[in-house]
């Protein structure tokens, strides 16, 4: 098979790309598969459409357009149609923001992006399978796709988003609620709030990522006797906390002082974050 990689054609067992590459780290690339048959493209423009939305709102500047597209998919179906002589081909595109070496969930700058295209056998659905003779027989699940948070997955497209948001308003982390306006977590952190010197973090579950940070946390404050409820907090009691707190392997326990705008409590750090920091500080090796 014969592959396209950057500007080029070759056997698709010596397409190398590198292991910084982004859509292997973050799954932070566009993908799109048009099938073709006998040569002819089926929704040719409006794959290309669809494939430049995406890139558009990744701020991915591949530089092809449709046409220069056309052209390699040509190629790629001249060079292989001798090895896949079923007549339908599959077409693969894969545009990735690129390798960068610099650990940073922030889109990197002047980076150019990674451009791959294979063409693969596209076997037209066999009868006994197509609706209309037998009929499929599907599960039917609630869509938690995007919402698998406890999953420490590579795929952190959905991140990177929320935290370019607010970087691009010179903030350093996104908050996130959910559909009822319960706060989840952060971008790459777990929240934590105090009021009335209550300690609060919101229950695991598939909202977010069951942090270690906030486990040990957690776990040096009950050995000094301090307790933690693990419970739903409202968007409204964030904004109203005396602290928010944020979590994380990097941030340690980082003390938070304005939330959208919000300044929270008096602006400073508080009194509990200063407990809550020696605890951790204390008892961060414990497990
Ligand atoms: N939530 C998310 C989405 C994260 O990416 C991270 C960082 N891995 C955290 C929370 C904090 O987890 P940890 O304390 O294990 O670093």
């Amino acid at each position: 098979t014969i592959a396209y990689l950057n500007g080029e054609y070759l056997p698709l067992e010596d397409a190398r790309i590198s292991p910084l590459d982004r859509g292997f780290l973050y799954g932070d690339g566009i993908y799109e598969v048009i099938p073709t048959y006998n040569g002819r493209f089926v929704g040719f423009n409006a794959h290309m459409a669809r494939m430049r939305a995406g890139l558009d709102a990744l701020q991915i500047r591949d530089g092809l357009t449709a046409d220069v597209w056309k052209t390699i998919l040509d190629r790629l179906i001249s060079e292989n149609k001798q090895q896949m002589p079923d007549a339908n081909i599959g077409l693969y595109l894969h545009v990735s923001r690129g390798a960068d070496i610099r650990r940073h969930h922030a889109f990197p700058e002047g980076i150019p992006p990674t451009v791959f295209a294979y063409a693969f056998p596209f076997p037209a659905p066999q009868p006994e399978t197509r609706a209309e003779a037998v009929g499929l027989q599907v599960d039917l699940a609630e869509d938690l796709r995007w919402q698998r948070c406890n999953i420490k997955s590579t795929s952190l497209l959905g991140n990177i988003m929320h935290y370019q948001q607010g970087h691009q308003r010179g903030l350093q982390e996104t908050l996130l609620y959910n559909r009822d306006g319960e706060i989840t977590e952060a971008s790459s952190s777990n929240v934590f709030v105090v009021k009335n010197k209550q300690i609060m973090t919101p229950p695991l579950d598939h909202q977010l990522l069951s942090g270690i940070t906030r486990m040990l946390l957690i776990e040096s404050l009950a050995s000094q006797g301090v307790e933690v409820l693990q419970q739903p907090i409202s968007r409204e009691a964030l904004l109203a906390a005396d602290e928010v707190w944020l979590t994380s392997s990097s941030k340690e326990v980082a003390p938070v002082t304005e939330v959208g705008g919000k300044t929270i409590g008096k602006g400073d750090v508080g009194a509990c974050w200063q407990m809550a920091i020696q605890a951790y500080h204390t008892n961060k090796f414990i497990l």
